[in-house]
Order: C-alpha cells, then sequence, then structure tokens
C-alpha cells in the first residue's frame, strides 16, 4: 500500500461548462500524480499535488533516447454518482510489459492502480456525465537521469495526468475510412511493438499525415517483414468479420495487446461467435471483399471503443464495407462495452471497478 500524501491546489481551475465542447486531451484537472524512483532505494515519494510544469535537465535521458511508456483508460460517473474505472488491472500488467521491454523499473500492480484511484478521487468532480463523455486517465514513466550516455536511467518520475474528454462520436457511431499503409511500418517482431511506448508513435506519424493527405483518418499497417500482413490501425486494433466469423491478427509481439482487443474477444465468444486469432494478409481481404463476404470491420480502442470501419484503401483498390455503414456486431459490442463502463448493463465478468469501495 502508498502511503500517498495529497498537496491540494489553492487556485482551483474553472471546470469546463457542462455544454463545452472537451475535444480530447486539451484540458487537464487541478492534480496529478508523481513518484519518483532513484536506483537502490525503489518507488518512492508517492504524492498527488497540483498540475504544473516539471523542471528537468535538458540531459534527461527521456529527451534524447525516449525512455518512457505510457498508458490510457477512462474514468466514468455512474449513475449513482460514483466514480468508475475499466479493468485497471489490465493496464497495471500492460505498464509493466512495457516496463520490462524499456528497462523501465516495475511498478506494483497494486500500486499502479491505487495511484490512480487516488488522482482520480481527488478531482473526481472533473469527471464530465454528458453522453459519451469520460475523464482520461493517462499514466506514464519517464526516464529522468542528466546523461548522455546511452544506458538505462537510474532516476524516473511516474506521472499520472487526467483530462476530461469529449465524446469521440459526436452524434453516435461513425463509419471511418483507413488508409492501408505499404511503404512505411510501424514495428517489427523483436522491436517494441508491444510496449506502449511514444518511439511507436514518433515512427507513425509520417504515415498518419500521408493518410491524411488522401483524405483517410487512420492508417492501417502491415507487417514489418513482408508488408503483407494486417497488423493494427493507429491507435486502435482491428477487427473483420469474414463469411460470419469473427478475425484479429494473432499477437506475434509487433502488435499493441490493446484491452478493447481482449474485451471484445471474450464478449464475441461469450456470445457464442468463433473468433479467430491469426494471420490476415491484405490478398485473403480483397478476395473476401469480392466475393462479398466482408461483412464488417471495426478497430478497437480504450478512445473510441468500437470504430466502425466504411472503407479501406489499398494501393488503388478501395474496399466499401456494408455501403460504409455500420454492422450489427460492431454496434452490439459498443453498445455493451459502453453500457457496463456506465454501469447500465451487467457485468459478469467483473470489468467495472469502482474507485472508491
Ligand atoms: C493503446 C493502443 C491500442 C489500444 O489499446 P486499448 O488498451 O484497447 O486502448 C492499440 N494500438 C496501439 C498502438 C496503442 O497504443
Amino acid at each position: 500500500m502508498l502511503q500517498i500524501k495529497v498537496e491540494r491546489t489553492a487556485a482551483p481551475k474553472p471546470k469546463p461548462a457542462p455544454n463545452e465542447p472537451l475535444h480530447f486531451g486539451k484540458i487537464f484537472t487541478d492534480h496529478m500524480f508523481l513518484m519518483n524512483y532513484t536506483e537502490g532505494k525503489g518507488w518512492h515519494d508517492p504524492r498527488i499535488i497540483p498540475f504544473s510544469d516539471l523542471t528537468l535537465s535538458p540531459a534527461a535521458m527521456v529527451f534524447h533516447y525516449g525512455q518512457e511508456m505510457f498508458e490510457g483508460l477512462k474514468a466514468y460517473k455512474g449513475a449513482d454518482g460514483k466514480a468508475y474505472l475499466f479493468r485497471p488491472d489490465m493496464n497495471a500488467k500492460r505498464a509493466n510489459r512495457s516496463n520490462d521491454r524499456l528497462c523501465i523499473p516495475q511498478i506494483p500492480e497494486e500500486d499502479f492502480v491505487q495511484a490512480i484511484k487516488a488522482v482520480v478521487k481527488v478531482d473526481e468532480d472533473w469527471i464530465p456525465t454528458a453522453p459519451g463523455t469520460s475523464l482520461y486517465v493517462r499514466p506514464f514513466v519517464i526516464a529522468t537521469d542528466p546523461f548522455l550516455g546511452v544506458a538505462p536511467s537510474q532516476t524516473y518520475y511516474f506521472l499520472i495526468i487526467l483530462s476530461p474528454s469529449g465524446a469521440y462520436y459526436e452524434s453516435g457511431l461513425a463509419p471511418v475510412g483507413i488508409w492501408i499503409e505499404d511503404e512505411y511500418v510501424r514495428a517489427v517482431r523483436g522491436g517494441i511493438g508491444y510496449a506502449k511506448t511514444g518511439g511507436n508513435y514518433a515512427a507513425s506519424l509520417i504515415a498518419q499525415v500521408k493518410a491524411h493527405d488522401g483524405g483517410f483518418s487512420q492508417v492501417l499497417w502491415l507487417d514489418g517483414v513482408e508488408r503483407k500482413y494486417i497488423e493494427e490501425v493507429g491507435a486502435m486494433n482491428i477487427f473483420f468479420k469474414i463469411d460470419g466469423k469473427v478475425v484479429t491478427p494473432a499477437l506475434s509481439g509487433s502488435i499493441l495487446p490493446g484491452i478493447t482487443r481482449d474485451t471484445t474477444i471474450r464478449l464475441c465468444k461469450e456470445w457464442g461467435c468463433p473468433v479467430e486469432e491469426r494471420r490476415i494478409s491484405v490478398d485473403e481481404l480483397l478476395e473476401a471483399q469480392k466475393a462479398g463476404k466482408l461483412e464488417e470491420c471495426f478497430g478497437t480502442g480504450t478512445a473510441a471503443v468500437i470504430s466502425p470501419v466504411g472503407k479501406l484503401r489499398y494501393r488503388d483498390e478501395i474496399m466499401t464495407i456494408r455501403d460504409g455503414g455500420i454492422g450489427p456486431l460492431s454496434q452490439r459490442l459498443y453498445d455493451t462495452v459502453t453500457g457496463i463502463q456506465l454501469g447500465t448493463a451487467p457485468d459478469p465478468f467483473g470489468w467495472r471497478v469502482a474507485v472508491e469501495d
């Protein structure tokens, strides 16, 4: 159990008005969590302090070699007025897999979840309540040694910041257009693709710009070796329904193991819908599309939960799915997951976790 000191701000900021559009990641709450790591001493001084800028040496290792990891989850207000999280233990586990890959010290899972609960509790009045809105929670670790040598840092900060966020879809689920990238790749097996870390995003920006210029909202990555097999979307995993079966790329080491991906697989299986985790080639998709068997396509991720895909572009080919409409499985998954998160649907798996019990 962490002994977390709480220093409350003397100057609380005005909260956004209930009807103000929040967008994503632009507004921050009054407080943040901060804990230090020092080699030989371990994690120490867990505290909640007013949200403020950091003072770091310009030589801090995170700026030069990118030794950092991050997580993302959401807090919701239930109909009972209490704050809830969705499967935060999964974020704690994944954080440590990322830490392990990046030579960042482990954070005990129960401490990770306790820290999230504590800071959300302090700022719970910041959780927006309009439909589709939530408080986005961003835990992250940065390497802070002032040293230009290439080695794991001996000091770190673990921080958690909070950002009230708007509905991903302003007016219900809306299908997106996706660009299958055949030049740049995001990750290779043996690399850092399965870790949630800034470096993967730095590598992805160029294709994101290319996709936007081409009129598409997201990039779908192919495998880094043959550029033939589907991997994942920018910040989402990808699912297809082909000839009655749900298929998604297997976790091969280069794909981020999404929590929404896991949730989707468990729900599909629960509903008696077979799920195959395997390799899927672009050719298979093109053939399924031509045979009229590509029934649905959707992305899964914390931000959008379920993001139906209406259009996939690969070189000169455009695959239009369900005439650009929303499939029944996508809609059912979206309704079920958001229902569990808000407490309006039964939660047989115990995925919804109260911030204060
Ligand atoms: C975070 C992330 C996802 C989605 O993971 P969730 O846990 O479902 O939010 C997918 N791909 C990448 C690259 C990510 O960073």
